[in-house]
């Protein structure tokens, strides 16, 4: 800290007499001088930060919006075709996949055998889950690349040791047209 009045750099000895050694100064006012820049310094950082998570949930809020928007238009087929339309351009394979890890099994026991038992329904619940996961990426992934559709999906089975399963999803993003629209 630095005095208000000449710049000197302001010592211990100095705020125990409350004055400024270098031109007699008291040192209160350098102190409420310095006082008011920090709340300024403050009150800037924190206005930034405000703007800066405004502009952060406004521009998340837009993507949501847009992705809820391509996710509503953009259809799923394990088949090569959709009925009343065509395909005009074949954009490229999409994948993804998601590891089960062993918080999704904590109510089963350890082998794997018992997932196809009593416990089925719960395992069938877990993996359609983790399949609705996966297909949202592959969603996302077919419409940065300009596709409204993904045709020829195609599910694969990982299984691992310690109780993990993982689901491999591919498929082919794709752009499909009604035919009524170019007729
Ligand atoms: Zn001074």
């Amino acid at each position: 800290m630095k005095c208000v009045k000449c710049g000197a750099e302001l010592t211990s000895e100095m705020f125990a007499c409350g004055m400024c050694f270098s031109c007699g100064c008291s040192i209160s006012e350098s102190e409420e001088a310095f006082e008011i820049e920090q709340a300024r310094i403050k009150a800037e950082a924190d206005f930034a930060i405000q703007q800066q998570q405004e502009e952060l949930e406004r521009k998340s809020q837009e993507e949501q919006r847009m992705y809820a928007e391509r996710f509503k238009n953009h259809m799923l087929t394990t088949g090569f075709s959709f009925e009343g339309y065509h395909i005009s351009e074949y954009l490229g394979i999409v994948t993804g996949e998601t590891i089960m890890g062993t918080g999704y099994f904590s109510d089963l026991s350890a082998s794997i055998s018992d997932l196809f038992g009593v416990e089925a329904s719960e395992y069938s619940e877990k993996l359609r889950a983790a399949k609705q996961a996966v297909l949202k990426i592959m969603i996302k992934n077919s419409t940065d690349l300009g596709g409204n559709a993904i045709i020829g999906i195609s599910y694969e089975l990982m299984t691992f040791s310690g109780n993990m399963m993982g689901v491999s999803v591919t498929g082919t993003a794709v752009r499909a047209e009604k035919y009524s629209d170019n007729a």
